[in-house]
């Protein structure tokens, strides 16, 4: 802080000495910002060690007075600028320390938190769901465990219908209850019962959920599955509607220049009953191995309101006319995204729910 020789003069003057060894002793302890302001108010303070020997200089011999008063000037204005620089210093020190306390490391890499997306199968039931709301159907739902007469009786479905055996129907044994009235659906057919028999039409509406029957699982059955059932009571409603709403459906689902063909077919509770068939995304209608070469799909059955059915809910077939459709999602997503096995939609296999 001060050149050698100015030192050396201080150390040995009799007056200055003492205070300036003591000065170098404390400042050299001073390692943070509190005790340097300790060394400053000790020293260059009003009542400090250096303006007491400035008030001693007059108690000096004459010839004295001169040389102390420089030294201890000098002593001063040096004294004031070492602790200005070493404060400087004990700040930067403070600084780098807080700086490698919290310094962070941007090019660690981050903590993945795997995240989950909608089934595919849940996804198709939306867009199913959006079409038709879109045309001013309501979605509406009914038990999974079903009454004999809902999923068959009043869906005029005959005792001796095959769909009725034991090979394709799971049934639920209940205590007291007698034996194959209770069921797990087969369909979602008998929603469409249920919504007719409490509310008056006219109706819009669809009913997805799952089904079951009793299939041994392989590439395109599964005992579990999912549907959408979708339902029209109005006055008036022919056949040509049903194909113009299916045919809306089809281009919204699969794509604009879909084509929509009806092949007679029968269920009980419609008629006439169509299956209906799409021309193949996949091939645009030329023939490939998802249509089977066909050019066509097929992706649902539909058919007009049996005047039967609307008598088992109170309806005057007389006034009313509607068409019924029903589809399985699993057979549109296969078809959609060409997924080869119902299987992978149920394996849980991440490297197939990933894709989607
Ligand atoms: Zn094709």
């Amino acid at each position: 802080m001060i050149p050698d020789e100015l030192a050396r003069e201080m150390e040995s003057h009799p007056a200055v000495g003492p205070v300036f060894k003591r000065l170098l002793l404390e400042l050299e302890r001073a390692d943070d910002a509190r005790s340097l302001e300790r060394v400053r108010i000790d020293y260059l303070g009003r009542k400090g060690a250096i303006n007491a020997l400035l008030q001693d200089i007059r108690n000096l011999p004459a010839e004295e007075r001169r040389e102390v008063g420089r030294l201890l000037n000098l002593l001063k204005s040096r004294l004031e600028q070492e602790l200005e620089i070493r404060l400087e210093r004990i700040r930067e020190r403070e600084l780098e320390e807080s700086l490698r306390l919290q310094k962070l490391d941007v090019t660690l890499p981050g903590r993945h938190i795997p995240y989950g997306t909608r089934h595919l199968i849940s996804t198709i039931i939306e867009q199913i769901e959006d079409i038709f709301l879109g045309l001013g159907y309501r979605v509406v739902e009914g038990p999974e465990v079903e009454l004999d007469y809902y999923n068959f009786e009043a869906l005029n479905t005959p005792e001796w219908h095959p769909s009725k055996s034991l090979q394709d129907t799971f049934y639920v044994e209940v205590p007291g209850g007698n034996y194959r009235d209770v069921l797990l659906r087969t369909h979602t057919s008998p929603v469409q019962v249920r919504v007719m028999e409490s509310t008056p039409p006219p109706l819009y509406v669809i009913a997805p959920g799952k089904a079951y029957r009793h299939d041994v699982p392989d590439a395109t059955h599964s005992p579990i599955f999912h549907q959408v059932e979708g339902l029209v009571v109005d006055e008036d409603i022919s056949l040509g509607d049903l194909k113009g709403t299916l045919e809306n459906f089809a281009r919204r689902m699969f794509g604009e220049d879909r084509r929509v063909r009806f092949r007679p077919h029968f269920f009980p509770f419609t008629e006439p009953s169509a299956e209906v068939d799409v021309s193949c995304n996949m091939c645009g209608g030329d023939g490939c191995r998802v249509c089977k070469w066909t050019g066509w799909l097929e992706i649902l059955g539909a058919g007009m309101v049996d005047p039967n059915v609307f008598s088992y809910v109170g309806y005057d077939p007389e006034r009313w006319s509607g068409f019924a459709f029903g589809m399985g999602v699993e057979r549109i997503a296969l078809l959609k995204y060409g997924v080869p096995d119902i299987r992978y939609f149920y394996d849980n296999d991440l490297r197939l729910l990933r894709q989607f």
